[in-house]
């Protein structure tokens, strides 16, 4: 039950109650009907004893009956007595025990073979002829036979009545419920693509549902202009640190290159310059992503080899690699063209490996391929490094998320994979990792090539 939707346990609850409350009202109907139909029967009985004194004629030693007295009126048997309890006159249903005792003006319930009787005994002056006994004798089945009837009705009606509960029911309870399915499918597609614009917009109705959806918008907004204010704030300071940036890696540059430095200055001059190079690095991703949020980072894609822009970007790093002893080697599809952002595919790129160099073992080995599949560009960077450990795959791709920090230096913000993730998007292409712990892991993008006849022609 508890995992059923609350469309189906509204409609149950609904069917099980309106059953229950069609049962019990069946109930007290019936039993209410059967009452007033047995006691119908027993006054028809007295009428019928006491009126049929009309059909009979006494003389002094004989009685004339008739023929109305045999008539089976409403199903009631007559007959006549005399003061002795002799029968005289009259019809007696089959089975009926003519022999029961007389009782004036009694009414009663007399079993005989398996049947039940309503008798009403009443005795009359006849004059001339002398005191005589009418009985009236009726079937208690005849009475009860339309009930029955009624039962049987009910049996019928009554899973009808409950089908159709359900089915109404199940309706209503969905349209009902369909404000709630809406304010679900707002809430996931702004989890998948990260829209707070996005609203429910219920509209104008007055129930609980829809003030919960006016609520939920109401918190939409707000969060919206928080998000928009804290990107804001960041674009801002990044924007400002820039230029004080540029002039310490200026000046420490200019420093650098006086040749008096005693070797201390020197280290001093060297750490200062990495730090801000880091730094530098930071806001300069901290801007792209909170324009791209803003929707204010231009993307200007060029038809490109891509084969190229790959292989060159990989010779760059080459250096880095080396510096840990890491060898890079590549496999490029030569060809392959995509419309792309030079300026932001060498970022996405240069990102994959240098992660892939700092994450990598000293001695071990980076692999770059480039591949036409399925008409779309595919790109792996494999290492042989540490690996990422299953808790932080699923993560990875957050922003500032960073794993395992121990085996990475202050440089490392958790940005770049975000980054990468953003660029391949507005290339409508995307990103995934694999890893083995301790093994390496490997970063696949895809982005769609440009089809042959795009392709500039080779001279
Ligand atoms: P960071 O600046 O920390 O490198 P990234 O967004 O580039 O930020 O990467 C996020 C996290 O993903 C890293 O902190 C690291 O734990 C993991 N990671 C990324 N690339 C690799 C890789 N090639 N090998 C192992 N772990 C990696």
């Amino acid at each position: 039950m508890k995992n059923r939707s609350l469309k189906t346990k509204l409609t149950l609850l609904y069917t099980v109650l309106m059953t229950l409350v069609i049962l019990t009202a069946l109930a007290v109907l019936l039993s209410l009907s059967g009452q007033a139909l047995r006691s119908g029967v027993q006054t028809a009985l007295r009428e019928q004893v006491h009126q049929s004194t009309r059909d009979i004629t006494p003389f002094e030693d004989r009685l004339e009956i008739d023929s109305d007295f045999y008539d089976l009126d409403q199903g009631i048997y007559l007959s006549v007595y005399g003061e002795d309890g002799t029968f005289l006159y009259g019809r007696v249903p089959y089975g009926f025990n003519t022999g029961e005792f007389l009782r004036d003006g009694q009414l009663r319930t007399l079993s005989s073979s398996e049947t039940q009787w309503y008798v009403y005994d009443a005795r009359f002056d006849l004059q001339p002829y002398g005191e005589v006994y009418i009985r009236g004798v009726s079937s208690v089945a005849a009475a009860d036979h339309s009930t029955a009837v009624t039962f049987r009705f009910a049996g019928i009606l009554l899973p009808l009545m409950a089908a159709v509960t359900a089915f109404i029911g199940y309706r209503m309870t969905r349209r009902a419920l369909l404000p709630v399915r809406r304010i679900t499918e707002t809430v996931q597609k702004i989890q998948t693509d990260e829209d707070l614009s996005r609203r429910v917009g219920l509209g104008s109705g007055r129930d609980e549902i829809y003030r919960l959806g006016k609520t939920f918008d109401g918190l939409l907004e707000k969060l919206e202009a928080s998000f928009q204010r804290e990107k804001q704030f960041t674009s801002d300071v990044s924007h400002e640190l820039r230029t004080p940036l540029t002039v310490i890696l200026n000046q420490c540059g200019a420093m650098l290159e006086h040749p008096d430095l005693s070797r201390t200055e020197r280290e001093g001059l060297l750490l200062i310059q990495k730090k801000a190079s880091d730094m530098a690095r930071l806001i300069s991703q901290l801007l792209l992503l909170s324009r791209a949020d803003q929707g204010r980072q231009p993307v200007n894609p060029e038809l490109l080899s891509l084969s190229e822009l790959t292989e060159i970007t990989a010779e760059e790093q080459q250096a880095l690699a080396a510096e840990k002893d890491i060898t890079l080697e590549t496999r490029i599809q030569p060809g392959i063209m995509a419309a792309v952002d030079e300026t932001l595919y060498i970022r996405m790129l240069t990102n994959l490996i240098s992660n892939a160099v700092s994450y990598g073992r000293k001695g071990g080995h980076i692999y770059v391929s480039l591949d036409l599949e399925n008409g779309m560009a595919v790109g792996r960077v494999r290492d042989d490094g540490y690996g990422i450990s299953e808790k932080d795959l699923p993560h990875i791709f957050e922003r500032f998320y960073r794993g395992d920090s121990s085996r990475t230096d202050s440089s490392h913000s958790g940005l770049g994979l975000s980054m990468a993730q953003w660029i391949l998007k507005v290339h409508s292409g995307f990103i995934d990792a694999e890893s083995t712990p301790s093994k390496g892991s490997v970063f696949t993008f895809r982005l769609p090539a440009a089809s042959e006849d795009r392709s500039p022609k080779k001279t």
